[in-house]
Formats: structure tokens, sequence, C-alpha cells
């Protein structure tokens, strides 16, 4: 099996809604991974955001086999204790003990569970801001403010109002006693790592407040610990009415979760929502694990002077325009030279990362990434931006 044959077979068995891509990825351990013809990457997107402890790592291993060798999948028909601790563990993080959570297995699924969620405080308008990234489905993609990936399927779900992104004014002028939810990503991934005024998501909690809508924190990407705090949003003090999470919350597995906070822990009753897969023993393992792992070695810690240092070094390499983000998310914009080619680039010399947009190159290295590895990725960029002039 080589790269070439790969990408070949999924032309043929695989649908057309991604693109071919270039190799196909067979083994990791870490921060390396194998492609089907042996070349070896440093891998500084991580599954998008998903692989927090890497490939392979120790605690999801033993979590995951020992789960998968113990009991399956038991359905929402009984309690399993995975499921339950994680909860309590989700709960105790957001810092409210009045929290309850919802389990699902995706992003989308975990937007959509907080949308019919909002439908029960009675309201039917929505805010979300442009750019923002909340899912494909078709109520996460109601609330996805990007027109591209929207206009194939109109119509969508009525009454979502997207408002320009850190416009405060904007806001407050799109919020009203109508408004059952705001829906905002602490930092929005998809759309280039864009980074919002650091008193807006305050602002926006106090316009919630002022007209009785839930906020919802769309922490899928931002959360886990990425951005060196466990939801991304906590910087700015405010506590959300609703906090979704998937992507790293699996540590590399599919596990998403709706956390409602106060009064809106309690707005689904019985028949209102569901998920056959939801709280999956195996997953919600290898959560735990995951979890576990971050704290007991203060990874956010590491995670935050790690950020700090890759702003500071990236922003300096000639052709980078700005770097945003926090943690473990950045953007790094640049100049002149396109983003996809300097993926590209940096491919051929054994890193892997995604462009964003056109001039945003994505990374988001898992968080246990080491300082070498960090090193290797500022001067390999360094030796592509040079090369390429
Ligand atoms: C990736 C992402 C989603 C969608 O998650 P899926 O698991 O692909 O459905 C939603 N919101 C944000 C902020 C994301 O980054």
């Amino acid at each position: 099996m080589t790269n070439k044959n790969l990408t070949d077979r999924w032309n043929v068995s695989i649908q057309n809604n991604y693109g071919t891509p270039g190799i196909a990825l067979v083994k990791g351990k870490g921060v390396v991974v194998k492609d089907s013809d042996g070349k070896q990457y440093l891998d500084f997107l991580a599954g998008i955001a998903t692989n927090i402890l890497g490939h392979a790592h120790p605690a999801i291993v033993k979590a995951v086999s020992g789960q998968i060798a113990t009991l399956n999948h038991v359905s929402n028909f009984y309690a399993h204790p995975n499921a339950i601790n994680l909860a309590e563990k989700l709960v105790e993080m957001t810092g409210d003990k009045n929290a309850k959570v919802f389990f699902c297995q995706s992003g989308a699924e975990a937007n959509e569970a907080a949308l019919k969620l909002s439908r029960r405080t009675g309201r039917l308008k929505i805010v979300a801001a442009q750019g923002a990234f909340h899912g494909r489905t078709m109520g996460a993609l109601s609330l996805t403010g990007q027109p591209a990936k929207r206009e194939p399927f109109l119509p969508l779900i009525k009454g979502v109002k997207h408002v320009p992104f850190g416009d405060i004014g904007a806001m407050r002028k799109a919020v009203t006693k109508k408004t059952a939810m705001v829906i905002i990503e602490p930092i929005m991934g998809e759309a280039g790592v864009v980074v919002p005024p650091v008193d807006y998501l305050k602002q926006v909690r106090a316009i919630c407040n002022d007209k009785g809508a839930l906020l919802v924190v769309d922490a899928v990407q931002t959360g886990m610990g990425r951005t060196g705090d466990w939801f991304g949003y906590e910087y700015s003090g405010i506590t959300p009415d609703v906090i979704t999470l998937a992507k790293g919350l699996g540590g590399g597995l599919p596990l998403g979760a709706m956390i409602a906070i106060g009064t809106a822990a309690d707005l689904f009753q019985p028949g209102d929502h569901g998920s056959t897969f939801g709280g999956n023993p195996v997953t919600t393992a290898a959560a735990l694990a995951a979890i576990k792992f971050i704290e007991s070695k203060s990874i956010l810690n590491k995670v935050e002077k790690q950020g700090s240092f890759l702003m500071q070094e990236l922003a300096m390499i000639p052709g980078v325009k700005e770097v945003r983000g926090a943690g473990l998310l950045l953007g790094i914009e640049l100049e002149i030279l396109k983003a996809s080619d300097v993926t590209n680039a940096l491919r051929e010399i054994g890193i892997l990362v995604n462009a964003a947009n056109e001039s945003t190159i994505r990374i988001a290295p898992a968080l246990i990434v080491t300082d070498a590895q960090i090193k290797k990725f500022i001067s390999s960029l360094k030796k592509v931006m040079v090369n390429a002039k």
C-alpha cells in the first residue's frame, strides 16, 4: 500500500465532498506520524485539534482497551459510571456546580442540541457571528456564518441573524427579547483563528443578561486545554449558559457534549432529545483518561507558555504578517505567500499543518508537544519561507 494506491482507491469509493488527500497516514506515536510510503511527519494539526494527547498515548490506549474488553455500548436505557464520572468532571471544570451534560459524538450534534435546547425557552430567534463555524448538519449549518457552505443548502432554519464578529454595537442591535440564544466561538477556528477584542465576551454576556437570551459558547475547537484554559473563554470572567464541546474532548475518539448551566440545565424534558451512542463507555473512558493526564502533568500551564513562545518566535519570521490565537491554537497569517503553498512545502519537509484560509496557516498540535518539536516547527517554517522568496 502506497500513498498513490490508497488515494486512488479513495477517489473511487469515497464521496468527493473533501477532495482527494495527498497522502495516507498509517501509524503514529505522540506528535509523529508516518504515511504509507514510510515518510515521517511532525503532526501539528492533530486530526484538527482532536488528538490532545497525540497518537497511541499509553493513558488512552489503556483506558480504551480496558473498557472495550469489559463492556461495550449500553445505550441510554442504562447508566454507566464512565459517562457519569465524565459529566461530573465537566461540571466541575465549568466552575458552576449547577450544570448538566448531554453527550453526543460531534461538534455539529453538540450545537444541534444547543439549538433545540434554546427552543425550550419559548423564543425562536438566534444571533451568531459572520464567519463562524458551528458544523454542517442543517441546524448547525443554520448557525454557521459562512455563505459558501450555506448557500447550496438553502433554505435553512429561519430566524438566525449573523453579525460581524467582535462588533459589540452590531450585537447589541441584533439581540432582542425574542432572542433565544447567541452563539459565539471564543476564537473562530475555521475562519482562520480570529480573536475578538478582549472585552467582547464580557459585553456579549451583559447583552444576553439584559435581554434574557442564552449565551452559548461553542468551545468545540478551543476546548479541552487547547488555549491554556479548559474551554477558551475563561480569561473573560464570564459564565456561559451553554458550552458545546467535541474535537479534543474524546482524546482522539468521537465524543461531543453540550453542557448547560443554571436554569438552562433543566430545559430539556424526557423525550426532548437523544443520541444512541451518546455517553458511550469507551469514548468517555478516553476523555476521562485525557483529562486526568492533563491535570496530573500541569499541561495547561505548559500549553500557555508554549503558545506565548510560538507567538513571539513565529511573528519574527520574514513573510509572516500576524500570529493570532491562544495556547496551541494559532493562525499564522502570511504577507504574500499562499497558505496552501506553504502548507504543501511544509509537508514536503515533513510537517503537517493546514491552510485555514488563503492567507492563514493553522496549527493545533497535540497538547503533549515538546519544546524541541516546537523549535523544529519554527525552524522548518523559517526555512520554507526563506526558500520561497
Ligand atoms: C469543528 C467544529 C464544529 C463541528 O464539529 P464536527 O465534529 O465536525 O461536527 C463546530 N464548531 C466549531 C467551533 C468547530 O471548530
